[in-house]
């Protein structure tokens, strides 16, 4: 099996999350819309992002746009932290003190 064109899924995700972001800007102006991650609403002009589910194949729905980044930037430190964590230390044969 082929593997999938990489490049083109993620040019129709975009195209995708445009359309879809397009579709939900006159509704989220209007207000009284929720943000998807901390339930408060989103209240015009606030700025907001289209939230996307953590594999990324479905929308939340419209975010805070600082939600929407926090929850990014704390991933992100997620995975550098889990990286840096176990440091392995060489093992050193103890000196034969004879
Ligand atoms: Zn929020």
């Amino acid at each position: 099996m082929p593997r999938t064109n990489g490049t083109t899924t993620q040019r129709g995700y975009d195209a995708k999350h445009k359309a879809e972001r397009k579709r939900l800007e006159p509704i989220v102006a209007r207000g009284g819309i929720a943000c998807a991650r901390c339930g408060e609403p989103i209240v015009p002009p606030e700025p907001w992002d289209l939230g996307h589910t953590d594999d990324r194949t479905g929308w939340t729905g419209p975010e805070h746009r600082d939600c929407n980044r926090a929850d990014g930037a704390r991933k992100r430190n997620a995975g550098a932290r889990a990286r840096r964590a176990p440091v392995e230390r060489p093992f050193t044969r103890p000196e034969r003190a004879w």
